[in-house]
Parts: C-alpha cells; structure tokens; sequence
C-alpha cells in the first residue's frame, strides 16, 4: 500500500496509459450518451457545443444548441449576424460573455482563416473566448488531433487515479494532470478518449459519492485503492463572493418603461437592463436610485416607490438590488456611461437580450409572485 502523500509514480508511465486508454475507450463506446454534438463532424458545431456546455448542464443545452444551429448554421451566418441576435439566441443560457466570444471569434474566423476552423491548437488559442481545454477539445473532437483536454470532470478523474494530492490549481498539480491527459490523448482515437474521460467524470466519477464499484478503470485508480476518491481533487479555498449592494428602477413614461444598454465588455456587458447602479457608502437607496437615473439618463424621477429586493449570485458577487417604481419626470433622456435606451411596454422585455436578472428584477418590480 502506498504511504499517505507519496506517489510511487508522479505521471502515467506508457504501459499505464495504453491499458488505461483501453479500458476507457471500450466502456465508453458501450455507454456514451447519445448527445446530438457526437452525431457531428462539423467543427464549428462542436466548438458550439463546447462553448454552451462551459458553465451550463447537458440537458440546458441541447435545445439551445440546435436552436442556434438552426438560426446560424454556419461561421459564415454567425459572423454576418448582429449581436443583438446571437444574445437573442442566447437569452436564459447565462455568461453571456461566451455568445459575445463566439460573435467575435466566428468574424475573425471568415477573416483569417475562410470561415474554417482551423485544427491547429495555437491558431485556435488566438481565436476570443478560445482556451487551452476548448482548442483541445475541438482539435481532437473535430480533427483527431492527438491534444489533451482538462475541464473540471477529467480534472477529478486523472486526481484521482493518478493520485494527485496536491492543489490542482497550483502549478505542479496542473502540470501533472495535463502531462497525465496529454499521454492518454497521445494514442488512438484522442477525440474519443478525451470524450470517455468527461463522461466517466459526469456519470461515474461524481464529485461525491463517485460510483467506484460501477467504474470501468477501477484497477488502475490509486485513490480507490487508498479510499480517499471523495477527497480529491484538492483545490484552493473559494473566496465567498463579494457583497455588492445596487437599486434599479421600474421607470415609466405613458404606460412604457425605460431600459438601458450596458457598454460591451465586463460583467453582462451589451445586454439590457433597469437603470440604476451601485450603493455608495452610506447613500440611502432612494437617494442612490434618484442619483443614478440624474447621472446616468438625465431623467429627474416623480412618484418614487419602493418594489421590493431581489438577490443574485454571479461567480465572484453576491449582488442585493433594492427596487422601485416611479414616473419619469418631463424632459429627454441623455445617457453617460450607457450605450442606448428604449421605452418598451414591459410586457416586450423578452425582445431585449438580457440576462436572468433582469427577469427576476421586473417579475419583482410588477409585483408579480413567482420565485425571485
Ligand atoms: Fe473515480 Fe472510483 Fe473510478 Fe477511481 S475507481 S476513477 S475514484 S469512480
């Protein structure tokens, strides 16, 4: 039995690579789930597919896949779209930031290289919102290119059989997970390996409870044998997310209410919003909101009335947004720090591109019951 803490092995040596790519590769021919994405060749369908699937389960994502693939069939078709509209496909997925990525990369595709995706890791790399696990993913999914990939599942699996003890995040753990999946991916059918490695984490090797007697590299797993598998991988402490405290407002004008555009860029940037913004110190939120609106619209408010609070945790801030109603007093709107703005009755909010918040925020602001 091997000691606590010290690996006879730091990596997978080639004969425990091979026996273990086997092993993977047959079980996960005999068990993969049937997802429309593994039906596909097309490159730019997979690199589709990679990018919902950051952040968002499997389930969430296979309507909104086909309905984007549906709308733009091609890097060509998305590169000439607005971005108004990949939002628009995009509404309800979150991290809205990979629809901005997709836009961009999608136009910097037709420009240098045709409009196809190239199977090159480093000329994907250089591609917006494309990292080392996606270039992986799409030049051994859609090319057969012998390159590792490491996301949050295959992270865990390789952690623990390897075992890997230490931080994953810190360099030597990394290094030794991406060695460890660079030698799995460096034999036969790469793409497929690395499928078998997301899958064995999403299915067997759960974060908790993993299903060691269900799983098909049983014998080659050493935190199994040690039973320690629900301890690893070990990552850094989470910092809890930062408490924001903000007001926005139900602004109306004859039975229309008022919606502005955030600047591209940052945290749900290019999409739609209520007015308002950040507490100052100290600031009491009816002074903050009527700040704000002056600041930022111009609009000076009339009948300002509290409309409740709604809460949302982003990945790095845990945000309070205290609400309320009021009219617009007269006078036309001049926006600073916002790129546009639209009177809009709020029943036709959903034309906007938006995110969650904005949903919940106006469910709230209408005082309609439902979960905030
Ligand atoms: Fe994960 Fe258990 Fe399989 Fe090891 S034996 S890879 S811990 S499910």
């Amino acid at each position: 039995m091997t000691p606590r803490g010290v690996d006879p092995e730091p990596g997978l040596g080639a004969g425990r690579a091979a026996a273990l790519r086997s092993d993977l590769l047959a079980w996960y021919r005999a068990n993969r789930r049937d997802l429309p994405w593994r039906r596909t060749r097309d490159p730019y369908a997979i690199w589709l597919s990679e990018a919902m699937l950051q952040q968002t389960r499997v389930e969430t994502v296979i309507p909104y896949w086909e309905r984007f693939l549906a709308r733009f069939p091609s890097v060509e078709a998305l590169a000439e779209a607005d971005l108004e509209a990949v939002y628009g496909m995009w509404a309800g997925l979150g991290y809205y930031s990979r629809a901005r990525n997709l836009h961009a990369a999608a136009r910097a595709i037709v420009e240098r290289h045709g409009g196809a995706l190239p199977s090159e890791p480093s000329l994907l790399r250089e591609l917006p919102g494309v990292g080392r696990y996606t270039a992986g993913a799409i030049a051994s999914i859609a090319f057969g290119r012998p390159e590792p990939v490491l996301d949050g599942n295959v992270e865990r699996v390789l952690a623990r059989i390897l075992p890997v003890r230490e931080d994953v995040k810190a360099k030597a753990g990394a290094a030794r997970l991406w060695a460890a999946a660079a030698a799995l991916a460096g034999g036969p059918s790469p793409g497929d390996v690395n499928q078998a490695l997301m899958e064995l984490g999403a299915l067997v090797c759960t974060p908790r409870a993993p299903r060691c007697l269900a799983c098909p590299v049983r014998a080659h797993c050493a935190a199994q044998a040690e039973g320690d598998a629900e301890l690893l991988p070990v990552r850094p402490a989470r910092s809890a997310p930062r408490p924001v405290r903000a007001v926005a407002a139900l602004v109306l004008r004859g039975g229309r209410a008022l919606f502005v555009k955030r600047p591209a860029g940052g945290l749900l940037g290019g999409l739609w919003e209520l007015p308002g913004g950040e507490l100052a110190r100290g600031e009491k939120p009816d002074d903050a909101v009527r700040r704000h609106l002056r600041e930022r619209t111009g609009l000076e408010l009339d009948a300002l009335a509290p409309a409740g609070e709604v809460e949302h945790v982003f990945t790095h801030r845990h945000l309070r947004l205290r609400l309320f109603r009021a009219d617009a007093a007269p006078g036309r709107v001049r926006l600073d720090g916002i790129e546009a703005h639209r009177w809009l009755a709020p029943a036709r909010a959903g034309e906007l591109a938006h995110g969650t918040l904005l949903a919940k925020a106006l469910r709230r602001a209408l005082g309609e019951t439902g979960p905030a």
